[in-house]
């Protein structure tokens, strides 16, 4: 029993007369039981605190990533919209009616439905330009389909000095025109 109570040692941390047996040794260091549990405590602490730093160096990097997946997305959904306006426009575009082109005229047979569609034509040329066209030709194929090229012959066309469009049905048609007339 005495001899068992004779051996003591000091604890290196906080100078506490303990038991031998008690002591926990480490690398030559002698610490009581309170000191290493204290010391336990001490590094789980560091340990929590490096996991925590680790934690949020991660969330912050998530966070990172899941803005810059934002961005992306933002970008690509923009990118999208412009190519939906831009197929709806080319749509628009494209599927604009050509004038008359639905209707089956033929400008040789229906000479006055030509010269009229002729007129409609310039009028129409007139609203985009300053001026009419100076020739027939300048109306084909923005605003008169090309089929009607081949009755420009039939017509006299030219710009007064004011600049007013006059077409004029040529002779051989004229005489066409006032036989119908005296028909009717
Ligand atoms: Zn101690």
């Amino acid at each position: 029993m005495n001899e068992e109570q004779e051996k003591y040692t000091v604890c290196d941390q906080c100078g506490a007369h303990i038991l031998e047996k008690c002591a926990y040794e480490e690398d030559d260091f002698t610490l009581c039981g309170d000191c290493v549990v204290k010391q336990t405590n001490k590094e789980v602490k560091q340990a929590e605190t490096i996991v925590n730093e680790l934690r949020q160096e991660v969330s912050e990097q998530q966070k990172k990533e899941a803005q810059k997946q934002y961005r992306h997305r933002t970008a690509l959904i923009f990118v999208i919209c412009l190519l939906i306006f831009i197929a709806v426009q080319a749509f628009v575009y494209y599927s604009k009616p050509e004038p008359v082109a639905s209707q089956k005229i033929d400008p040789q047979q229906n000479i006055y439905v030509t010269q009229s569609l002729i007129l409609l034509a310039i009028h129409n040329y007139q609203k985009d330009h300053p001026q009419p066209p100076k020739t027939l030709k300048q109306l084909v194929p923005d605003y008169l389909p090309s089929v009607f090229a081949r009755s420009f012959s039939q017509f006299s066309y030219h710009l007064e000095a004011d600049l007013t469009p006059v077409l004029t049905l040529l002779e051989t048609n004229k005489k066409e025109e006032t036989t119908e007339g005296k028909a009717q």
